[in-house]
């Protein structure tokens, strides 16, 4: 088979099954509302969920930081990309999730490639699980170590799996919320019968920074507990983008030998630690948007156990309606498309066979209004 041939194979298998990727063109995407073709749409589909990519505070610390430090970093962290910006935001979340270090990554993916790579040999064992983020399992599964998964959230499955013998290390690996599902994993008694395994435990809380625990300290805050390693992302509830691992000062120095994603790749622009910083410092003090993002939780769920969609548990910001078959859960999409409301479809396979779903995703900047006519589009398209 030559390239060309492989390559349209490959296409081709994706457009016999239905499962084409495409993107489509925003003119908007990130807030309360999604602009794409000149039509406005309410937007349930953004994982912003704080509404922080455009606060006038965070904007205001960008622009000032690129007038200062210029828009790039100019080269690796290890070379002459870390700037007092950097450090200073590092130290900023350190203090703020209590961590004696913090390293800045330039993307929650790269974090999670990054941590996998360094940290892993060919006898040791990856516990990772079963629903964790592509970032986690390609991680793993590129890497020399066993990769072994346990069934979601199911700490007896996790259990029988540190007690298998092994030779090397165990790392096991969890988020803190799921973001297909939208529920929270057990941290509490992961992390104890890790630790009694002798096992490192790193958390990625991607959708529960900010959002979760005090000050939006995230899930491990909220389960107390503190893992060996954290992975925050700055691109859901940060409004933003890039990653921040939280860690020993010995796992840090660690990484910064070892952790090639930081070694040969540009730092993240400085102007970008500026607003990040300037979020955070939103994210910890105003409990305003937190508050608001929990009564459209509650909202929502209230008036959406009405319709003849299956509801899961999820308390979070991820909503999702179970449709059932692909088709189904198309249509319903392109209905509420139709009347203003902008949701996703997600089908198998990055969600389980006959699970396919409308996933809503509900932020602070979204009202009670917004919300009850969101629940009667709902009900007149399902009726
Ligand atoms: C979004 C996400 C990532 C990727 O983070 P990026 O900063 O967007 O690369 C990693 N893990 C989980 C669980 C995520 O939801």
């Amino acid at each position: 088979m030559t390239w060309q041939q492989r390559i349209d194979s490959a296409l081709e298998q994706r457009r016999a099954n239905d499962s084409f990727r495409i993107r489509q063109v925003n003119q908007q995407g990130s807030g309360r509302y999604l602009v794409q073709n000149q039509t406005r749409y309410l937007n349930f589909s953004s994982n912003d969920y704080l509404g922080m990519s455009h606060h006038a505070q965070v904007i205001q610390a960008w622009q000032q930081g690129a007038e200062t430090y210029g828009v790039g970093s100019g080269g690796s962290g290890h070379v002459t990309g870390y700037h007092e910006t950097h450090q200073q935001f590092e130290q900023q979340l350190a203090d703020w999730l209590g961590f004696p270090r913090a390293l800045l990554f330039i993307s929650g993916f790269a974090a999670n490639q990054a941590l996998i790579a360094a940290l892993t040999e060919k006898s040791d064992r990856i516990i990772a699980d079963k629903l964790s983020h592509a970032s986690l399992l390609e991680a793993a599964m590129n890497s020399p170590a066993q990769l072994r998964r346990f069934t979601h959230n199911d700490v007896p499955s996790l259990q029988a799996l540190l007690a298998h013998p092994h030779e090397g290390q165990q790392l096991v690996v969890t988020e803190g919320v799921f973001s297909m599902d939208g529920d929270a994993a057990p941290l509490a008694e992961i992390a104890q019968i890790s630790r009694n395994a002798g096992a490192l435990l790193m958390v990625d809380d991607a959708h529960g920074i900010g959002v979760m625990g005090e000050e939006g300290r995230g899930s491990c805050d909220q389960q107390q507990i503190k893992p060996d390693l954290l992975v925050v992302t700055f691109g859901k509830a940060f409004g933003a983008g890039g990653a921040a691992v939280l860690c020993s000062e010995s796992l840090a120095d660690y990484l910064l030998q070892f952790a090639r994603h930081l070694i040969y790749s540009t730092a993240m622009p400085p102007a970008q630690a500026c607003a990040l910083s300037a979020a955070l410092n939103v994210i910890r003090h105003d409990e305003s948007r937190r508050a608001q993002l929990r009564a459209n939780i509650a909202h929502f769920r209230s008036g959406a156990a009405q319709l003849p969609l299956k509801l899961m548990a999820s308390q979070t910001a991820i909503q999702p309606l179970i449709v059932g078959e692909n088709q189904a859960a198309v249509n319903l999409a392109s209905t509420m498309r139709e009347r203003g409301f902008w949701m996703t479809a997600i089908r198998p396979p990055t969600v389980p066979p006959g699970t396919a779903r409308l996933r809503v995703t509900l932020t602070a900047s979204h009202t009670a209004d917004d919300i009850d006519k969101l629940l009667e589009a709902l009900y007149d398209a399902t009726r």
